[in-house]
């Protein structure tokens, strides 16, 4: 423990954003860091808990307070040793996660809890500013082959894990850049793409093979995939969820990860026919999770009119729920930067139906205010307000509903059983799908989720398959009780 008392000396301080007036004209990061003497004393905030609770809310285990505490030492490189025993890709969680461990820090229950997220990232960007994350290739090679489908954090997870246990790996992408949802689901101004470059440099170093514009099943034969000794799916959850509403089809009306995609793909210069842009447009982003936010942020740099965000479910407390108390992920409302930057928020608002003039394109939404009934032991019932009905103007609606699970060209193709809910299956804890060498992590297997669950998938799974192909692994794992408590 760095300072018995440094929870008691110091506040919570994290970093801090540039103004909005300024952020909003550009898609580049807007943070602003602590310095080195605020984010050590950061560090000290930390108890050193007997049971570390932050430890158990991190889907990846993460040494908590093992790297506070060399913070507050000072001692930088032991910090990073510590935090990528545990997690590959630390940028992008430091970034993007939501942060579960905070959630269930123990200080939590008395003060703000210890800034975990931003710590970590500190450690890592002050890791690769000192050169001290290098290649590490293996030392000697084992000759079997891995196949790694989709590039996503699930995918690169479990390519550096399988590389560096020695096997040769080649990881396939269908679109023309890795990284998945990080690359062109996730704005520039929530992570620089370059912090994913950084990364791919260093795999590639370390001697795993990347393939874009490889879209397996499609343009590439699944039957090619018999060439290797083990295959990992990591394709991702990407069915969009659409709205049964007449208008649906109206030119306006565009889904959010074209919407995002485009921007993306604009910005590094890559072609795109038709951009859909919100410049001078009245917007309406339906959905209020992560990716509406995420429009709402892009719909204000692009120059929008007016930003709107429906959302059907209720608008939730802005304190912790009693019905998820301390440590467990709090349903709380949540009010991202990009909302900040401007937008009208709405809960209990449902679509009705596109307004379209003579050539079909969108001019207005009509919508009802909604309440939920809840009848114990029965799906709660959407009820209609009589009387709320409302017309907005609108030139552009942008589609934020989340999606319904994977794509299922993989499944027909290679013949994997899917679930109930259409992802990919694979017996509990193994990662292992009903065809011996063929393994699935991430979104695939678990549907929509986070980045730290995407890259914890890669890692376990990675283990499995070199259990599989050598009959042991010296992969590290999370402690399996640590998996059977992650508290979300
Ligand atoms: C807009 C948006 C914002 C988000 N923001 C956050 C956030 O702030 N924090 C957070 O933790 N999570 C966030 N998420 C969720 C997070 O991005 C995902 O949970 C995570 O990326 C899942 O990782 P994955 O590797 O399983 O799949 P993905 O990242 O979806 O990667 C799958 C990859 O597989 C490729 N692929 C699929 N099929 C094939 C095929 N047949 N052949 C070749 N390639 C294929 C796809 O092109 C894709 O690149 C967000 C999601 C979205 C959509
Ligand atoms: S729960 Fe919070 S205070 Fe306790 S060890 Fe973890 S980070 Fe430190």
């Amino acid at each position: 423990m760095g300072k018995v008392t440094g929870f008691k000396e110091f506040k919570r301080q994290n970093e801090t954003y540039t103004p909005v007036k300024d952020r909003v004209k550009h898609y580049k990061e807007f943070t602003v860091p602590l310095s080195n003497e605020e984010i050590t004393k950061q560090g000290s905030r930390c108890m050193d808990c007997g049971i570390p609770f932050c430890h158990s809310g991190c889907p990846l285990g993460n040494l908590i307070p093992d790297f506070n505490h060399m913070v507050h030492q000072g001692e930088w490189q032991k910090a990073s040793w510590i935090l990528h025993s545990t997690n590959n890709f630390p940028e992008f969680t430091g970034r993007l996660c939501p942060a579960p461990c905070e959630q269930s820090c123990v200080l939590g229950l008395i003060e703000d809890p210890v800034s975990i997220e931003n710590i970590e990232k500190m450690i890592v960007e002050r890791a690769f500013k000192e050169g001290w994350i290098k290649p590490q290739p293996p030392k000697t090679r084992t000759g079997k082959t891995i196949a790694i489908v989709g590039s996503g954090p699930a995918g690169l997870a479990a390519a550096q894990q399988l590389n560096r246990a020695g096997h040769t790996v080649t990881v396939f992408e269908r679109d023309d850049e890795i990284g998945g949802l990080l690359r062109y689901g996730i704005p520039n101004f929530k992570m620089e793409k370059e912090i994913i470059d950084r990364r791919l440099r260093i795999l590639e170093a370390e001697g795993i093979t990347f393939k874009t514009n490889v879209n397996v099943g499609v343009n590439y034969d699944v039957e090619e995939l018999k060439a290797f000794n083990a295959v990992v799916l990591c394709g991702g959850a990407t069915e969009r969820r659409s709205l049964p509403t007449p208008g649906i089809d109206a030119d306006g009306v565009v889904q959010a990860m074209d919407f995002l995609t485009q921007q993306t793909k604009v910005l590094f210069g890559k072609k795109v026919e038709n951009q859909v842009l919100a410049t001078d447009k009245h917007v309406i982003v339906i959905g209020g999770g992560d990716t509406g936010s995420d429009c709402v942020g892009t719909s204000n740099r692009q120059g929008a009119k007016s930003v709107v965000n429906f959302e059907i479910m209720p608008k939730p407390p802005g304190h912790r729920s009693p019905t998820t108390p301390w440590p467990f992920w709090p349903l709380q409302l949540k009010t991202s930067s990009s909302h900040e930057e401007g937008v009208e928020r709405n809960w209990l608002i449902n679509t009705k139906e596109f307004i379209t003039d003579e050539n079909n394109k969108l001019t207005a939404l009509k919508t009802v205010n909604v309440e939920w009934k809840m009848v114990p032991g029965e799906r709660p019932q959407l009820i209609e307000i009589e009387g709320t009905e409302k017309t907005w103007p609108c030139d552009l609606a942008l589609l934020a509903l989340g999606f319904t699970g994977p794509e299922n060209t993989l499944a027909d193709r290679l013949g994997i059983k899917t679930d109930a809910r259409s992802n990919y299956k694979a017996a509990y804890g193994k990662y292992q799908t009903n065809i011996p060498n063929i393994f699935t992590a991430g979104d695939m297997r678990r549907g929509q989720s986070l980045i730290v669950w995407a890259i914890s998938e890669g890692r376990e799974a990675a283990r499995q398959v070199d259990i599989y192909l050598m009959g042991k692994s010296d992969l590290p794992t999370k402690d399996e009780a640590g998996d059977l408590v992650a508290l979300h």
